[in-house]
């Protein structure tokens, strides 16, 4: 049996799967964060070692997705900006092997998912696939010849973080005007607040009854599609960002395939039709027509899929460690 650990700021998913892809089981857990990494990893620990148990199977091997900047090589989470301190320099594997008894390998939480793309996903049957995840950041993923790409780090595919405006709204990572800080679920939500605030959306506000904090990009949808001009306005300048984002990797991989995942692909047609649209606007120098452009097919569970597929990966094709070039 294979486990998958996708730990979230709020949520920790983690599944039990065959060798042959087929998960059998799933549990949803709360982080508890503020609890410290000690207190999650001892519950992501019991909450897997429950599930073998419950399966009658020995775990063979766990892959875990966390929120930020991990060293894959190394096994230790660098950098989780959405969870309190205490992760800094972890060493995540070490920890989570010695008490579950097997190897265990951590990935950034949008690379995971951008694997599990690959396996179980649009990406089944692609050679070359960029995936963006778009929620409350901006990650991704880059695929070349079926191996999602790792970097030194495992950073690379960072496609949230290239700059889009020269001198746009301050990221999280210290760059101005990264795709991050104009497409994301946070960004698109505050624009929305500023519109419900200025009296520019009237239906969004009889929706959320005047509370701001209520919005969500998919009430930003009902919203447009109920007749709120800005709202809408709104959703296609992200998805044109998003698309300018999506252009750029294009040209410079002309990838089969780019998959878009996370919780704005729930917004539909309006954000990707955008995004498709712009693709071709921009991308003149070679054709387009047959890149496709999809949103995600495994939804939310885009990581716990590639948490299965991390671990089995790593034990079926053991041939040493895998290098920068990718797994
Ligand atoms: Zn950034």
């Amino acid at each position: 049996m294979f486990a998958s650990v996708d730990i979230g700021a709020a949520q920790t998913a983690c599944a039990l799967a065959t060798g042959a892809g087929q998960m059998v089981a799933e549990r949803t857990i709360p982080t508890l964060a503020h609890e410290g990494p000690d207190a999650v990893l001892n519950r992501v620990a019991s909450a897997i070692g429950d599930m073998a148990l419950a399966a009658g199977q020995r775990l063979l091997a766990v892959g875990v997705g966390v929120p930020g900047l991990a060293d894959f090589h190394r096994g230790r989470a660098l950098f989780l900006p959405n969870l309190p301190a205490g992760w800094r320099d972890l060493p995540v594997t070490d920890r989570l092997s010695a008490k579950l008894s097997c190897p265990v390998f951590l990935l950034n939480d949008a690379r995971m998912a951008a694997l599990g793309e690959l396996w179980f996903g649009h990406g089944r049957n692609a050679k070359t696939m960029v995936v963006f995840t778009v929620g409350t950041g901006i990650g991704g993923g880059v695929v070349i010849d079926r191996r999602l790409r790792l970097g030194p780090l495992g950073a690379a595919g960072e496609v949230g973080h290239q700059t889009i405006l020269p001198d746009g709204p301050l990221c999280g990572c210290g760059n101005r005007g990264c795709l991050e800080t104009l497409a994301s679920g946070p960004a698109l939500v505050g624009e929305a607040t500023r519109l419900l605030k200025s009296g520019h959306a009237p239906h969004l506000y009889d929706m959320v009854n005047g509370d701001a904090d209520k919005i969500t990009p998919r009430l930003m949808t009902q919203a447009a599609a109920a007749g709120d001009s800005s709202v809408r306005e709104a959703i296609v300048r992200a998805g044109r960002f998003l698309g300018i984002g999506v252009s750029n990797v294009i040209t410079v991989l002309n990838p089969e395939l780019v998959v878009v995942g996370g919780e704005l692909a729930a917004v539909g047609p309006l954000l990707i039709d955008t995004v498709r649209r712009e693709v071709r606007e921009r991308v003149r120098l070679f054709p387009v027509e047959k890149v496709r452009i999809e949103t995600s097919a495994l939804e939310d569970k885009a990581g716990l899929w590639g948490g299965i597929a991390l671990a089995i990966a790593r034990v079926k094709q053991p041939a040493g460690p895998p290098t920068p070039e990718g797994i």
